[in-house]
């Protein structure tokens, strides 16, 4: 079996034997005769396997991702749909070439007319009820599947050489609207950076960073955490906390936060500096 090869995580020198299955367990999944018998994982007898059963629990469990891929397939069907619909309607409306309108009947050439006129204003109408729903519902989902923790799976690289380079290119983008100032923009490029490298230490950092300059303190000294969470010794999310702690009168906490950094990075100029201003 090539299951054999897997030993105890707590007892090396054992090969495991089980899988606790028991969602509340905290122990190790894997474990061996030993543990058994120190009743590690007694809570809950009936949600033990044995390991033989480890492909039976991987192909359960990719069956299950495909049933939930599908739902998701399922779900933004209508709005594929709908948006097709939206196109096609928009443009037999307002997109006529001189030649049909030539070949149309008097009453209509008014009728086309008419709308042309009209139609800055509906589109302004049509741009202003998309763009507010379509983030908020975005933002609505993240926020609901935030317990998930998606943005923690560490054991595969699963960014493909494409998808890097895109992440870079909006990574450079959102940096670059930020020098012009363009806040609300920089927030969306880095937005679309961190859904493809949701990992990456030097996006959140720059989200942290956009978050202070739209005022959003709360979350971005949770954009500064999450980076510190992955690395806590990441020098510029250590930077940026100090910032949010000076930002909101937290004049204790940034001296030590830029002192610990003084100390980590031993020399970092802008640490020392505002030792000194504080
Ligand atoms: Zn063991
Ligand atoms: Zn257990």
């Amino acid at each position: 079996m090539q299951n054999n090869t897997i030993v105890c995580p707590i007892h090396l020198e054992n090969q495991a034997t089980y899988i606790c299955q028991n969602e509340s367990c905290i122990e190790k999944r894997l474990y061996c005769h030993t543990c058994f018998q120190s009743n590690k994982h007694f809570i809950n007898p009936n949600k033990h396997l044995v390991i033989d059963r480890l492909s039976d629990i991987l192909e359960e469990s990719r069956n299950d991702c495909d049933r939930l891929v599908q739902y998701i397939e399922t779900a933004f069907q209508d709005i594929i749909q709908f948006k097709k619909y939206l196109v096609q309607a928009i443009r037999r409306k307002y997109y006529i070439q001189l030649e049909q309108f030539n070949t149309i009947d008097l009453e209509s050439k008014c009728q086309i007319l008419d709308n042309l006129i009209k139609f800055k204003e509906d589109s302004k109408i049509i741009e202003q009820v998309l763009d507010y729903p379509f983030k908020s519902i975005i933002y609505h989902i993240q926020d609901g599947i935030k317990q998930v923790r998606l943005e923690q799976v560490t054991y595969l690289q699963q960014i493909s050489e494409q998808e890097l380079q895109q992440f870079q290119t909006y990574l450079n983008e959102s940096q670059e609207l930020i020098q012009f100032n363009r806040i609300d923009q920089s927030l969306e490029k880095v937005d679309r950076a961190l859904l493809i490298n949701p990992r990456n230490l030097d996006a959140l950092n720059l989200k942290g960073n956009i978050l202070m300059k739209l005022h959003r303190l709360n979350e971005a000294f949770q954009q500064f955490n999450l980076a510190l969470q992955i690395d806590e010794f990441h020098i510029k999310s250590m930077l940026s906390l100090g910032f949010y702690y000076i930002q909101t009168n937290q004049r204790e906490k940034a001296m030590q936060q830029f002192i610990r950094v003084a100390e980590i990075d031993i020399g970092n100029q802008i640490a020392l500096d505002q030792v000194n201003q504080l």
